[in-house]
Order: structure tokens, then C-alpha cells, then sequence
């Protein structure tokens, strides 16, 4: 007899999944190699930015005081007594009439409070003239006018953007504290299943899920551990399933999560003893998506069909590596778009559609059934259209999901 399965709704199913994680410590790297790390630290300003006035221009700092009155009929002059360049700090301190040289970037000296570019100027040996009046800090990049000392800056759980990485570089972070990555382990599971360089035969294809997978945890900036195929026998793919599971801190697996007499996923979790959060989820494609718990660790059950795994994997597997990171943004960030074509197909569960968005329409990314591969390739993002509606048609806002943003959002919004 076919078990009887109760699906939930995807965010409920997402909740489950998400209050299952474990955390996984943290590690410090290098500098140059915590791009795309998430952090484990908050970073607290440690000097004032920038940490001493200085000149945002190519020109002469003067006393602003010493240039009242100057116009266009009562040129100032002043005599130009030191030059110096970004690094450099000029030993004089400027007396009334006086101006240094000064090029962008180089601490303001002593006495002086404003820069006159050169292009307010003119120049002549040894002085220079001008023809306006100059305020207190006019045209000083002021100390502390970007981020003052003790100043929180960045939380922890943020991933680290290249911005990030100026920032821990102005602050003097050769080394950063970031979350553990978790190990992730793939299997195929399938006896229908070739390997990516064999030649067709009939019944037989070969697995994209598996490369599909590895370069959705590459675009998160992950590695992950092979195991290659199984073929459908319960024994085997228990011993298989049983030995990845223990190495791994998350399983992914494809394939074998459905009723079919010879997907055994479910026999396996059984007799793993693992504790399976839901193994229907309201949505399409991938309403068998199975996920289980075992020993603290996570086992993904993706459908193996390859739209189906596609989202599974975006839906669930990636929130949950996240948040076993204690990252702050785990869902795919959301916006609302204009549906480029109509929609027809009425459907009681929640449906994900690749599609391509363009900044303002979003449109079905070609042939949109489950076993679709063509439309993984070609969409950049995912259409949601609620289950249990009518139709939609060309023009309706709907609802879109961004794949391959560096950045997650905070909110789950649908
Ligand atoms: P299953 O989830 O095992 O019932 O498989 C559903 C469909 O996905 C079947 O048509 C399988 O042949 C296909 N499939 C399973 N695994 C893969 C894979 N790794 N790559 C491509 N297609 C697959
Ligand atoms: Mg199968």
C-alpha cells in the first residue's frame, strides 16, 4: 500500500528545517581568503576613519581666516612655504599669509583649516593668489567624518563583501574570525544514472544533478565531498548513505525520495533512526522533498528530478547552511515583478517557476515541468505563484525569488 503523505506548506517546511541546525564553531583565516566567509565576529571601529584630517584635493592649504575679503577685484596672496604628497606630513606649521602645497590624501598641516585647488588659484613662483574667501573646513576630509573609533560597524553573521574586506583591512585585521564551513557530502541516487563522460544507452542518462548541486554550494563558496552514484538496492545505498552521513555535517542526496518500488530513501532513513522533519512539501516542482535528521547532522532527500532538486536545494539546503554559519540573511532575496507571459497551469500547491528577470518582468525560462533542465540553465531567477489560485496572465505582479545574489535577504517573504 502507498503511504500516505501529508504535505506542508514551503515556509513551514523551511522553519522545520531551520530550527534544526546545529552551530559549527568558528575558525580565523587570512584577510585575502575570508571573501564570501561569513563573519564570527562584529567589527568595532578601531581608530577614528579617516584617522587625521587631511586634503580631499590636489592644492594649497591655507589659514581660512587669512583669505577674508578675497575677490575677484582683491586677489590674497600668499606665499607658498612647503610641499607635500599623500604620506607625507609637513613639519611647518603655517603662519598668516602662508600656504602649503598639498596633494590629495596628505594630513592637513599645522595651523591650517581649509585647501584652495589649484584650479582656484593662480600660480606663480613661489606664491599664489586668490579670489574667493575660504571657510573654516572648507575642503578638508575631517578626521572621523566616515566611522569614529568604537563605532559598531558590522555585525556578526554578516557576509564578508569586498567592502568588508577594506573595512577589516583600514582596521588592521591581517586575520579574521569566521564561521566554520559546513562539509557537505553529495550522492546520486539512481541505476538509471551515468557518469558525466559515458556515451547514451537506452534507458540510461547521465547525472546532472550531482554537478548541478556542486556549483550551487560552489556559488555559496563551498567545497564539498563526492560519493558518486548509487544504484537503487537498499543494502548498498544504506551502506553508502550510512558512511556519508557520518562523515558529513549536511548529506545531500538525489533521487529515491518518492513511492517508487525502488526508491529506498525512505527505508534508509528508517534504519538510520533518523528523525524525517516532512517528506511532502506543498509546492512544485519537488513536493517529495524529504529532509531528516540524524546524530545532529542533516540529510537533504532531493527529488531527482532536475527542476525539482534545483529548487529543493535553493529552498532548504541553502537557508540551513547558512544558518548553521549564524549568518544573518539566510533566504534568496525577493522582489516583485511583472509576469512576462501567462501563466494558466492552475495548481493547489505553491509553484516555482525558473524564470529570467530582467529588473522589472519576469518571464517562464522555457519548458517548466520537473524534469526540466533547460530551464535551470536559462532562468536567473524563480517566479512563486501561490497555490490554490486561478491562472495568472502576462502583466500580473507576482512574486520573484533572485538566484545567485552574493547576498541573501534577512526576511522570508512569501
Ligand atoms: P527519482 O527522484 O529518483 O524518482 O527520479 C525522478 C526523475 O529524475 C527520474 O526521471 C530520474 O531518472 C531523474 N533523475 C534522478 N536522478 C538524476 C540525476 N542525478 N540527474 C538527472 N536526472 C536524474
Ligand atoms: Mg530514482
Amino acid at each position: 500500500m502507498v503511504e500516505k503523505r501529508n504535505p506542508i506548506p514551503v515556509a513551514e517546511a523551511v522553519k522545520k528545517v531551520l530550527d534544526h541546525a546545529f552551530p559549527l564553531g568558528t575558525e580565523t583565516v587570512e584577510l585575502e581568503e575570508s571573501y564570501g566567509r561569513i563573519l564570527a565576529e562584529p567589527i568595532v571601529a578601531s581608530s577614528d576613519v579617516p584617522p587625521f584630517n587631511r586634503s580631499p584635493y590636489d592644492g594649497y592649504a591655507i589659514r581660512s581666516m587669512d583669505s577674508s575679503g578675497a575677490s575677484g577685484d582683491n586677489r590674497i596672496g600668499f606665499t607658498v612655504i612647503d610641499h607635500i604628497g599623500a604620506g607625507e606630513v609637513s613639519a611647518k606649521k603655517l603662519g598668516a599669509g602662508e600656504a602649503i602645497r598639498i596633494m590629495t590624501g596628505a594630513q592637513l598641516p599645522e595651523g591650517a583649516d581649509a585647501v584652495v585647488m589649484f584650479e582656484q588659484t593662480v600660480e606663480s613662483t613661489g606664491s599664489i593668489t586668490i579670489r574667493k574667501p575660504f571657510e573654516a573646513l572648507e575642503n578638508v576630509s575631517l578626521q572621523g567624518e566616515d566611522l569614529r573609533q568604537g563605532e559598531m560597524v558590522i555585525d556578526s553573521g554578516s557576509l564578508i563583501n569586498p567592502g568588508t574586506i577594506a573595512l577589516l583591512a583600514t582596521f588592521g585585521y591581517p586575520q579574521v574570525s569566521v564561521a566554520k564551513q559546513p562539509i557537505v557530502g553529495i550522492l546520486s541516487t539512481g541505476t538509471e544514472l551515468l557518469e558525466v563522460g559515458d556515451a547514451l544507452v537506452p534507458g540510461k542518462i547521465r547525472n546532472s544533478n550531482g554537478p548541478m548541486i556542486v556549483a550551487q554550494l560552489r556559488r555559496m563558496g563551498f567545497r564539498c565531498k563526492m560519493y558518486g552514484m548509487s544504484i537503487d538496492r537498499l543494502d548498498e545505498s544504506y551502506e553508502v548513505v550510512k558512511k556519508a552521513a557520518e562523515e558529513t555535517d549536511c548529506l545531500i542526496t538525489t533521487g529515491g525520495v518518492s513511492v517508487g518500488d525502488f526508491d529506498f530513501l525512505p527505508a534508509i532513513y528508517e534504519r538510520l533512526g533518523a528523525e524525517v522533519l516532512f517528506n511532502k512539501v506543498a509546492m512544485r516542482p519537488g513536493s517529495v522533498t524529504t529532509v531528516a535528521v540524524a546524530n545532529g547532522r542533516y540529510l537533504f532527500g532531493l527529488s531527482g528530478n532536475p527542476s525539482a532538486c534545483f529548487t529543493g536545494f535553493e529552498l532548504f539546503v541553502r537557508p540551513a547552511l547558512l544558518n548553521m554559519m549564524g549568518a544573518r540573511k539566510l533566504y534568496l532575496p525577493h522582489t516583485t515583478a511583472v509576469l512576462g507571459e501567462d501563466f494558466t497551469k492552475a495548481n493547489p500547491f505553491t509553484r516555482f517557476i525558473r524564470a529570467t528577470y530582467d529588473g522589472e518582468t519576469a518571464t517562464p525560462a522555457g519548458f517548466n515541468k520537473s524534469n526540466a533542465v533547460s530551464s535551470i540553465a536559462r532562468g536567473n531567477a524563480l517566479i512563486v505563484l501561490p497555490g490554490g489560485t486561478r491562472g495568472f496572465q502576462a502583466g500580473d505582479a507576482v512574486d520573484v525569488l533572485l538566484l545567485g545574489m552574493e547576498e541573501g535577504s534577512g526576511k522570508w517573504k512569501l
